[in-house]
Parts: C-alpha cells; structure tokens; sequence
C-alpha cells in the first residue's frame, strides 16, 4: 500500500478456514480495518482445518511432496516458534518435539525404500535432519514403540499443534481486536475491492479470497483431496510425538492431542466426496493403529471426519493478485505448516504490492 496509512487500507477477507483467519490476525495488528466473511458460524464448519492433523512436517512430507513445497516449508517453519509464542504454545497445543517413521517387519523393504528416497531428495545440507534409530534408540525415545519395532526414522526438526485449537484461538485473539466478523454469510462473488453476498455488496480496498476448495470458480485447475480422519481416546497409549506408519498401499500417522486423544488419519483421494468416513477407510485406518500399538484395541472412537484439501495442478500454494483482490489457495496437504509463511507474503502484496511467492 506504498504511502498510505494502514487504518486507512480496509480487507475484506472471504473464507475464515486457517489462511483467513492467520491473515486477518496479521492485518489487524498491522492496524487494517478489516472484515471476515465465511458461510459457516466461528466455532465450527466446513473448513479442511477444523479436520486437519496439524503435523508441521516438511521432512516427511518430502517422500511424496515437490521439492518446492520442501523448501516453503523449511522458511515457513522456521516462523512457526514466534508465531506460537504469540498465540500461546499451550494454547494451540503446538510441540516442537519431532517425528518418527516406522515400519512393520513385512514392510522392511518399503521402508528402505522410503529412507533412500528422502536422502536422495533432501539437499546435501539437510541430511543431518534424518536420524536412524535402532530399537535402544527408539526405546530411549519413544519407549512404547520399541515393543513393536527394531529400528526407526526419526525428523527431530518437526512440528505439531491441535489445528481445532488453532482455530479456536485465532477466533478468539479476532473477535477481541474488533475484528468485523460476518458468520453464516455464504458470499457469491469475490471481486476487486468488492464481496457480493446475496443481494448485498460490500466495498473495501482490497478484498481477499480465502475460500480453500470453496473458490472453484476462480482458480480452473483447483481440485478436492479427500482426507479421512478418526479421534482416538487412549489412555493405556502413551506415545508423545507424530508417528508414520510405512506400508505399501497407505500411509497412516497419529498424532498425540492433550487428555489421550490421538488423531488417526491416512486416505488421500482424489475425490470431491466429502461424505462420512467409508467402512473400508475405518477398517484399514484401525487395524493400522493396533498393529502400531495393541494399547488400541481398548480406545474409544470418539470422533469421525472427513473433508476435501484444496490442491493446484502443481501441489503449491498460489498468491494471485490484482488491484484491488487477493486470492489464496493450494495449501492442500501443507496448510497448517505453510501458513506462516503464505499470510506474511500476502500481508506483504497488500503492503507493499510486492510477494515472492506470489503467480
Ligand atoms: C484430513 C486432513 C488432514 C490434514 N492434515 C494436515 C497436516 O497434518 N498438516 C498440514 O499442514 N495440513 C494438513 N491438512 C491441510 C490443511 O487443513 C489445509 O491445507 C488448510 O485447511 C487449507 O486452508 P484454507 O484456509 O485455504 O482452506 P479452509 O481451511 O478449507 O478454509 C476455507 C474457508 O472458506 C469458507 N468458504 C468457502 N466457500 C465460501 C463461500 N462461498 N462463502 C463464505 N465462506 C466460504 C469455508 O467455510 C472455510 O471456512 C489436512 C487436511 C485434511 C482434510
């Protein structure tokens, strides 16, 4: 916004899912007057973080993501301490104490595989960043496992918080800055400097786009990812960081919330579904979680959900800008982990008219 004043440079951002919400937290403690507009009401809805895991993973992620997302992933990571400090480590549920990858003896083979596939893509610099543990290392780390497993891959670089927390947070951090929030306005165009919902439009400087797979109109090649998740409460399982289970038709990771509850997640497909967990996911998802643990078989399910990732043809996010419009989206797998850096650049285009990420 090159001269101009902050309070005098009002956003309207549209979609208050994990981008919106961190974007409209960043504006306003920049001074913007700002407005939040989602379909759904503050404290729930559609939006793919009330169901994400909140694994800020870049490591492993690596195996199957473009080194591009890696690399965004590192910078934005490396935000990832202050950013919880302001919000509240305890708050958002957010640990920093590292990942670990295991495989099932039968699955030896993926593992390895797995293993030289990450050195072979991670830079020589970053190497350091993978450690194999033996079944003493592992014993020493994550003791419970060391039951079921002789050796694991441990990324102490990574990251995690309690996404529903998250969100809970930054709703609550907007609502006491006088952040103008619009719930339950599902809005039919995002245009320049104007959000039209119904039969109403509302005008601003910039208006900003942050509607995830709700945006399908704008970007052509957006598409849905399902994902499927169940909340374990186990209290006989004391595991205290994210674990990846290597096998050779999925890929399925818990991760440790506070009052023993795990988030067990795996299936990605590419489908627009965003239907009830099907029976198959369950069965697999579980007898996955038992065989990584037998302290399983007594948890309760205490929750199910499905919901769609907003993925671009090339899996990166994208910053699309205009005068006076903003659009966001292809946080797909990553949205948690990148959004640090994905709003600082967007605060960035609104300031400044300049982002290095943006298309
Ligand atoms: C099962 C699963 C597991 C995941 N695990 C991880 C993980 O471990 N780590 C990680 O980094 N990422 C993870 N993700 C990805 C992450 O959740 C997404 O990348 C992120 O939520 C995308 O953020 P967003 O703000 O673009 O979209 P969303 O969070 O979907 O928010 C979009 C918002 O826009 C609103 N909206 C849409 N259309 C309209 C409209 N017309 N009018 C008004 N409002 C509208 C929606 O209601 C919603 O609130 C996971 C996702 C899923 C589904």
């Amino acid at each position: 916004m090159r001269s101009i004043s902050p309070s005098d440079h009002s956003v309207a951002i549209v979609g208050a899912g994990l981008i919106g919400r961190l974007l409209a937290l960043l504006l306003t403690e920049r001074g913007h007057p700002v407005t939040l507009f989602d379909r759904d009401p503050i404290d729930s809805g559609r939006a793919a973080a009330w169901t994400g895991a909140g694994m800020l993973a870049p490591w492993a992620e690596l195996e199957s993501a473009d080194r591009g997302v890696f690399e965004l992933g590192l910078r934005s990571l490396a935000l990832w301490p202050a950013l919880a400090d302001k919000l509240g480590r305890q708050a958002i549920d957010y640990h920093d104490g590292g990942s670990l990858l295991v495989a099932h003896r039968g699955d030896q083979a993926e593992y390895r595989r797995c293993l030289a596939q990450l050195r072979a893509r991670l830079p020589a610099g970053q190497r350091d960043n993978l450690h194999t543990l033996d079944k003493a290392g592992l014993q020493t780390l994550e003791p419970e496992l060391s039951a079921n497993f002789n050796e694991a891959l441990w990324l102490p670089g990574e990251a995690w918080l309690d996404g529903q927390r998250l969100l809970a947070r930054l709703g609550e951090l907007l609502q006491q800055r006088g952040v103008e929030w619009k719930p339950e306005t599902p809005v039919d165009a995002v245009l320049p400097h104007t959000v039209r919902a119904g039969t109403q439009a509302f005008h601003c400087d910039t208006a900003m786009d942050c509607r995830g797979i709700g945006a399908r109109e704008a970007f052509q090649d957006l598409r849905a990812v399902r994902g499927e998740v169940l909340w374990l409460e186990a209290p006989e399982v004391q595991l205290t960081r994210p674990v990846r289970l290597l096998h050779p038709r999925y890929r399925l990771y818990l991760v440790p919330r506070r009052d023993n509850l795990f988030v067990l997640g795996a299936t990605q497909i590419e489908s627009s579904d965003s239907g009830p967990l099907t029976v198959r996911s369950a069965l697999e998802l579980l007898s996955a979680a038992y065989s990584l643990h037998p302290g399983f078989a007594e948890a309760r399910v205490v929750h199910s959900d499905a919901n769609l990732r907003p993925a671009l043809d090339d899996n990166l996010p994208r910053i699309t800008a205009e005068s006076g419009l903003i659009r966001i989206n292809g946080l797909f797998r990553h949205g948690f982990l990148l959004a640090p850096l994905v709003a600082s650049e967007a605060l960035s285009l609104v300031e400044t008219g300049h982002a290095s990420i943006s298309a």
